[in-house]
């Protein structure tokens, strides 16, 4: 049979693009349908706003730091409607850049939304019927917000990018990435900012001593953390949002934020009529190649919920192309995948926590804590940690954490060793980088007793 297109592609984000324009460099003749902007979340309302944002949120405390050294700062302020101009900016440069990458490849770019109609079919909110060989499915997630009372007063990530104004008392709600990445980012920029997580600690799966330091850091930058605490009902008066909580208080904030995971975009897509698995939360259940239960139907990033990151979804993007177009079955290898969170202060991971890594082998860890040698003279006491979970056997590094400036591009790196299968020795045998904060990395002597 006769198709209109070899590929057809439906989200332009991090998973889809990336497949789509890599396809279409090998002679596949693509199609990609994106419903909003093209970039998906992490362009447009993830990764890059949020990162821009934390720079932004930064710069209160660098200014303190820079008195220490002999600077003298004068009147300073910060204007929120400034700063979303220069990155909105930025957003349409990117998503410019997103465009001409598929244009000039010359994928076809359908600016609508998609839905499967058979396993070779997908329908446009245009009204058009599409024809493909092959069908990837790459629409990512959207938020989640629990049903609480009064559930039609919170914000969400999405939203924060649209605020015309920094809202002065926040409430976060949740303990994740997210939760925990805009928690810091409004107190930076001057906000009162309450977090609720309902848990005994936030960042839950991370390393239990990370856990507890990036908490402790958090408050001391002035974050009202509240563990153990969730919201009951929320109601709007005049004076603000009126939110009463598991602990009995009632806190009035100006904007509360739902920070609490994301579910895939699967519904009303026609999936499960075309023979498309589902998993309990939606997820677009698929093999080891991103192959569905449907066999010309393939999915990557978020809306498989494997690993939520974008260089996961352009990894498996890329295996979807080499196994699909280049006859060269490739499977997405999700072991020991670098991460940053980029709370206040950072965190950089890798590898196992300490307590996972006890549950399944026997380990040694070895631990730095220590002031950054530019927070002395800034007169701050915050401190840096840096974790490595050694296999006592092999001597592999299987584990490390880091946490303070820089600690996402650290781990970057680190992470090349570990994934390599480095020994401790093999750290050890590193000369230094002096004076860093990094050369802690390799100068660990004695395990922790
Ligand atoms: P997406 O990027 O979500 O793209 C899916 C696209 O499909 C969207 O553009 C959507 O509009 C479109 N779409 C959906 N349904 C349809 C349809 N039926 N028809 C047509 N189009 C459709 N990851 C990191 O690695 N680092 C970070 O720092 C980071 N920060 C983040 C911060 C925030 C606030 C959020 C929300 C996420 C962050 N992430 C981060 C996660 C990252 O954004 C995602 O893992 C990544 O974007 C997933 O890519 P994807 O291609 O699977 O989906
Ligand atoms: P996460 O899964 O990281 O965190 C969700 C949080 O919400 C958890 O603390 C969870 O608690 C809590 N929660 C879930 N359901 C409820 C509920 N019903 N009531 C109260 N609390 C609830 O999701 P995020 O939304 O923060 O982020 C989504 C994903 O996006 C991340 O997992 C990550 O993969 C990606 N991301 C990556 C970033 C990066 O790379 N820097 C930055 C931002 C996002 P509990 O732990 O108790 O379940």
């Amino acid at each position: 049979m006769e198709y209109d297109y070899d590929l057809f592609v439906i989200g332009g984000g991090s998973g889809g693009v990336r497949a789509g324009r890599v396809a279409a460099m090998g002679g596949a003749k693509v199609a990609l349908a994106e419903e909003y902007r093209m970039g998906g979340t992490c362009v447009i309302r993830g990764c890059v706003p949020k990162k821009l944002m934390v720079y932004a949120s930064g710069y209160a405390e660098a200014m303190n730091d820079a008195e220490g050294f002999g600077w003298t700062i004068g009147e300073r302020s910060f204007d929120w409607a400034t700063m979303m101009g220069k990155i909105d900016d930025e957003l349409d440069r990117l998503e410019g850049l997103y465009r001409k990458g598929l244009t000039n490849n010359d994928v076809n770019i359908y600016n609508a939304r998609a839905v499967v109609k058979d396993g070779h079919t997908v329908e446009l909110s245009t009204g058009e019927s599409i024809t493909a060989k092959w069908i990837l499915v790459a629409t990512g997630g959207r938020p989640f917000v629990p049903n609480v009372k009064g559930a039609e007063h919170v914000l969400t990530s999405n939203d924060i990018f649209h605020l015309k104004a920094l809202p002065k008392r926040i409430m976060v709600v949740g303990g994740g990435y997210i939760a925990c990445e805009f928690a810091g980012i409004f107190n930076g920029m001057g906000a009162e900012v309450t977090q609720f997580y309902r848990g005994a600690q936030i960042l839950r799966g991370f390393d239990g001593e990370v856990r507890g330091h990036v908490a402790d850091e958090m408050i001391r930058k002035g974050v009202n953390l509240h563990l153990g605490t969730d919201v009951v009902e929320i109601v709007k008066k005049d004076d603000g949002l009126h939110v009463s909580c598991t602990n009995g208080a009632v806190k009035v904030v100006d904007a509360i934020m739902y920070a609490t995971g994301r579910v895939p975009n699967t519904e009303g897509m026609g999936l499960e009529e075309a023979g498309v698995k589902l998993g309990r939360r939606g997820e677009i259940r698929v093999d080891r190649y991103s192959a569905t239960s449907c066999d010309s139907i393939y999915a990557v990033g978020d809306v498989t919920d494997r690993v939520q990151l974008t260089p996961v979804a352009i990894r498996e993007g890329m295996a979807f192309v080499e196994t699909v177009f280049n006859d060269n079955p490739t499977a997405v290898d999700h072991e020991f995948i670098a991460t940053a969170v980029f709370t206040q202060p950072e965190i950089g991971t890798v590898g196992y926590s300490e307590e996972d890594a006890r549950d399944d082998f026997d380990i040694e860890v070895y631990r730095a804590a220590f002031r950054p040698m530019a927070n002395i003279l800034a007169g701050r006491d915050e401190r840096m940690l840096m974790k490595l979970i050694v296999e006592k056997h092999s001597r592999k590094v299987i584990g490390c954490h880091i946490i303070g400036p820089a600690a996402g591009e650290m781990i970057q790196l680190a992470g090349i060793a570990v994934k390599m299968g480095a020994t401790k020795e093999d750290f050890d045998r590193t000369v230094a980088v002096h004076p860093t904060a990094a050369e802690e990395l390799v100068t660990m002597k004695e395990p922790v007793r």
